[in-house]
């Protein structure tokens, strides 16, 4: 049993990742097939099993010349041969002389430019060259990825282009991070699932969808739990069977100063709490620790709270487990510059998470304010794009440059 006393309380989002990332999960990586490996994570990096091009090839449909044959307009060339694209390669060109080639096919010995078949006019087995002739229309061997070159860290997102390359690259299998298994479970009393008949002061579960997509778009396997009642036992029987099934345990709601607030006194008495309050507005209350050696977020109930505090806390410390790469991994927001429209009144001692909608105006990034910002107003995530970042303290005045998430 840890006693409340020493457990950190009321910490900064820097000091509380510091903690959270005394603790860790170890994750394994398999291996997949192309058609398995989109979105998924990168666990080794990929190398090029070929050089790309593999041989020097034209990058347009032409003429393959000598660029001094081609010096002086309106040369006629000797038609000697041509050559496409996986197809048989033209014959070497001497002086005089042009093969026709299309696109992708192998130069022929001997040439060292490309002319445009629209800068050339053909008559019998001679053609006229009207245009000039372009060393660089010859994709040079290797010029994109030497063999053996590196051609995508581990840790990326294998999205589309990164996919293909892979293709490209010559692998039919990638090596990819299994995605851990993170329990998602909804505490309150108040709460029924979406599509229940609603008794005086009950609400819809809307959190574990947000919490469980935001796994899901990290990486992770979520695992959406059955509601838990504000009770110890039932609160004690979900943990311990979450902690058994699950790498990660999330938790909402029970986590503030009210009395039915049952994860956070299970946790202070049970488990293995390493801080309680984090210095955020919203999402003051989280509470991270250890429940039979697996660690459990608790996030507020209050439905931006929630989405906040993943945000600061749940997704770096994912990522940096799941050894995401730190530019190129999978994230939920981007780190922006913006200039405010609007007021935006900050937090004492606090940085404040509000809810901004970003467009563009001009070269600039601009920022609105659309819905008042309750932490219960989960429509003013959906209305807007974008937190601001404001220091403790700091209030927003309209035509202030201050950062931003712009959010994914
Ligand atoms: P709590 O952090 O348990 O005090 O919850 C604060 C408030 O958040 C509750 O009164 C509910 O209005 C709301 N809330 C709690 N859990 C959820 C949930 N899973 N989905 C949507 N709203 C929730
Ligand atoms: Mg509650």
């Amino acid at each position: 049993m840890l006693v409340a006393t020493t457990v950190e309380t009321g910490v900064s989002v820097e000091r509380a990742m510091e903690l959270a990332s005394a603790v860790s999960i170890s994750v394994t990586t398999e291996v997949v097939s192309l058609d398995e490996a989109h979105g998924r994570v990168l666990a080794a990096p990929l190398c090029a099993l070929a050089a790309d091009p593999r041989f020097n090839n034209s990058a347009m449909d032409g003429w393959a010349v000598r660029v001094e044959d081609c010096e002086v307009k309106g040369t006629h060339l000797n038609i000697i041969g041509s050559g496409q694209a996986g197809g048989v390669a033209a014959p070497a060109v001497g002086k005089g002389e042009a093969a026709r080639v299309m696109t992708g096919a192998a130069i022929p010995e001997g040439a060292d430019a490309i002319v445009m078949v629209e800068d050339s006019e053909v008559d019998g087995d001679v053609v006229l060259i009207t245009g000039p002739a372009r060393p660089h229309y010859i994709r040079i061997r290797g010029e994109n990825l030497e063999e053996g070159e590196e051609g995508l860290p581990a840790g990326v997102e294998l999205t589309p282009p990164r996919l293909s390359l892979t293709g490209a690259m010559g692998h039919a299998t990638v090596p990819v991070i299994v995605p851990p298994k993170v329990a998602v479970i909804s505490t309150g009393d108040e709460l029924l699932q979406p599509g229940e008949p609603l008794g005086e002061n009950d609400l819809w579960e809307s959190n574990t969808h947000t919490l469980a997509g935001l796994c899901h778009q990290l990486g992770c396997e979520p695992i959406r739990f059955p509601l838990v009642i504000d009770e110890l036992d039932s609160l004690r029987t979900t943990l311990t069977r979450a902690a058994e099934e699950c790498d990660v345990i999330i938790t909402s709601g029970g986590v503030s100063m009210g009395d039915w607030d049952f994860v956070r006194r299970l946790m202070e008495t049970e488990g293995d709490v390493r801080f309680w309050r984090m210095h955020i507005r919203p999402g003051g209350p989280p509470l991270f620790g250890l429940w039979n050696e697996t660690p459990l977020f608790g996030l507020p109930g209050n439905p931006v709270s929630a989405y906040v505090v993943f945000l600061m806390l749940v997704a770096p410390w994912l990522s940096s487990n799941l050894c995401h790469h730190p530019e190129d991994g999978p994230k939920l927001a981007d780190r922006v510059r913006v200039r405010l429209l609007d007021e935006v009144k900050g937090a004492p001692g606090k940085l404040a998470l509000k809810r901004i909608h970003i467009t563009t105006e001009g070269d600039e990034l601009v920022a609105r304010v659309r819905t008042h910002q309750g932490s219960g107003n989960l429509h003013s995530l959906v209305a807007g794009n974008g937190l601001t970042l404001l220091p403790a303290g700091v209030d927003g005045e309209p035509g202030d440059f201050i950062d931003a998430f712009w959010l994914r």
